[in-house]
């Protein structure tokens, strides 16, 4: 569960980029986070992976209320939570399977359970017999795969998928959106933020759009107008 309970964040300049925000998200629930740029969507998934502080307001993710957290937890907090960027941020000198080790190595994994773990995951994104490619010997829909294969191998709870498809032609976006999907139906919880229309249009779930620093609509099943 995700409470963010009249949330706003003023940044040091004194930018307000989210005006006493309430968004309430359950388990599994796949959400669509619309809104043009500079509404505030960036900083809204900044406060979930607590890379920000909200200036007031209460932020609870899966039951741990983020006023309470001490500095040394975020990184555990942030293993809970998977994202994944429009530039995929791919480490260049290492392959499929490495980028996506590195992420269990981090986290102090051993070399069993990533040898176990890391072909499972690269299946389930579709990236099988892969293993061994450079990110610059990849397309940007495999690019992408090995992105999300990336921030799921830790089995997070929540996947943050920011504007993951802006960098991908129609065919590859949508085997992208196909796969959030197929990973939400899994029971991950998904939180895509995405300027493409047509895609919140078909995907008919729940899109909250977001308007200068406050929730301008929340609606269950989007039919969304720019
Ligand atoms: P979006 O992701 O929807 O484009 P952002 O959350 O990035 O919106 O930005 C919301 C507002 O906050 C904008 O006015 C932006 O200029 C401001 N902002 C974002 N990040 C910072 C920052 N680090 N310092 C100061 N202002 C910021």
């Amino acid at each position: 569960m995700i409470l963010f309970d009249r949330v706003t964040k003023m940044y040091p300049n004194k930018s307000m980029a989210l005006s006493g925000i309430n968004v309430h998200i359950q388990p599994k629930e796949f959400v669509t986070i619309v809104g043009s740029s500079g509404a505030g969507k960036s900083t809204l998934i900044k406060l979930l992976t607590r890379e920000e502080v909200q200036t007031s307001g209460k932020i609870i993710v899966g039951g741990v209320d983020y006023d309470t957290i001490e500095k040394g937890k975020v990184p555990h907090l942030r293993r809970r939570i998977g994202v994944v960027f429009q530039d995929f941020k791919l480490l260049p000198g290492r392959n499929v399977f490495e980028n996506v080790a590195f992420a269990l190595e981090v986290s102090g994994y051993r070399g069993r359970e990533i040898k176990r773990s890391v072909p499972k995951v690269l299946q389930l994104v579709g990236l099988k017999g892969k293993d061994s490619n450079f990110p610059e010997e990849l397309s940007g829909g495999e690019r992408q795969r090995v992105a999300i294969a990336r921030a799921l191998v830790r089995q997070p709870k929540i996947l943050i998928a920011d504007e993951p498809t802006g960098n991908l032609d129609p065919k590859n976006a949508w085997e992208i959106i196909e796969l959030l999907l197929k990973i939400n139906r899994f029971g991950t919880t998904v939180l895509l933020t995405t300027h493409n229309k047509e895609i919140v249009n078909a995907l008919k779930r729940r899109v909250i759009t977001i308007n200068r620093g406050r929730i301008a609509k929340d609606e269950e099943i989007g039919r969304y107008a720019i």
